[in-house]
């Protein structure tokens, strides 16, 4: 019984590799783009250790065992979960001690005591420091499994003290084929959806079922807008941070490099947003080569510092960026 993606199946083999050898470490770090599918993957490597008889011939976890069925009703004693309380929000220490705690306990099937950690870089600075006496002296049994689309928010020491297994963007043909088998009603393709979400094809189902896609037009419109002096920063920076800083950023750079790619190449054919050609074709006539590309390092920059470790004013952050686009020395 397996229940991976299509796109996982190196990942996968990698670690029954590390089982088989008996080199499993104590702490994987599951990195991945968004929608990647880490926590599914990290759920199916629990199960399939978890497992008292594993199927023979592939080594997958039966669905059967005593083991196989705690899981399948989602109350196995061996293994535990952490997420935020809301999306997007920090882990409580609490909740970090509790693992913690947790996984020193001896294991009731004899096997891994099985931790997740979703998202990893939701823990800030104390909270990583909590679990990293953990990570330094693991308990025998213990097994962490941290996930996290952005691991440069982790500390450095907490990413030094386990083994590290990416998961690359999916944009290989059989991913193509996944999304368009799982879509429903799309105007957009598998493929320009795969390519907006940055190659995590659960990202680009969800972008169809909130407004992600629909954001793009709001910056566009401000960015038109404020190329003609037609407007008020302060109001536009005020409306960029009701969409979330992290969304306002990532768009932001695909929408630039996309601008760049128009005025430098004259390529239609390879933007990411393939859909908004007509607009952002509209747009790039009246921008300066120069000023984009400062544009672009600049929002990377800020993208940059917001998902490190420190914690940045998000309202400061879309503000900075409005004005470096509106700064007349270097854009038109
Ligand atoms: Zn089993």
């Amino acid at each position: 019984m397996i229940n991976i993606y299509p796109w996982q199946n190196e990942q996968w083999q990698r670690l029954m590799e590390m089982q088989q050898q008996d080199r499993l470490p104590h702490a994987i770090l599951f990195c991945g783009p968004d929608g990647i599918g880490l926590k599914k993957f990290a759920q199916t490597a629990a199960m399939q250790l978890l497992c008292l008889s594993k199927n023979p011939e592939n080594n997958h976890a039966c669905g059967r065992c005593q083991s196989c069925q705690l899981y399948s009703a989602g109350n196995h004693p061996d293994l535990s979960l952490i997420e935020p309380e809301e999306t997007g929000k920090q882990l409580k220490i609490a909740q970090v001690r509790e693992l913690i705690e947790y996984v020193a306990l001896k294991s009731f099937s004899g096997k891994q005591k099985i931790a997740i950690i979703e998202p990893a870089d939701a823990m800030n600075r104390a909270t990583a420091n909590a679990l990293l006496k953990t990570l330094e002296e693991p308990p025998s049994q213990s097994m962490l499994f941290l996930l996290s689309h952005i691991p440069s928010k982790l500390p450095i020491t907490i990413r030094s003290r386990c083994q590290r297994i990416d998961f690359k963007p999916a944009y290989n043909q059989t991913d193509i084929d996944w999304l368009k088998n799982n879509l429903v009603d799309s105007k957009l393709s598998a493929e320009a959806l795969l390519r907006l979400s940055g190659g995590g094809p659960l990202k680009a189902l969800s972008l169809l079922e909130d407004e992600q896609l629909e954001f793009r037009h709001t910056l566009l419109k401000d960015l038109k807008f404020m190329s003609k002096k037609n407007c008020d920063p302060v109001q536009i920076a005020a409306n960029w941070h009701t969409l979330g800083l992290e969304s306002v950023l990532s768009w932001l750079m695909k929408i630039i490099l996309d601008l760049i790619r128009l005025k430098l190449l004259r390529d239609r054919a390879n933007l990411i947003n393939l859909d908004l050609k007509e607009d952002l074709q509209d747009l790039v006539n009246s921008l300066d080569l120069v000023a984009l590309v400062r544009n672009y390092d600049f929002v990377l920059l800020k993208y940059q510092q917001s998902t490190g470790p420190m914690n940045y004013n998000p309202l400061s952050i879309i503000e900075e960026v409005v004005l470096h686009w509106n700064n007349p020395e270097i854009a038109k």
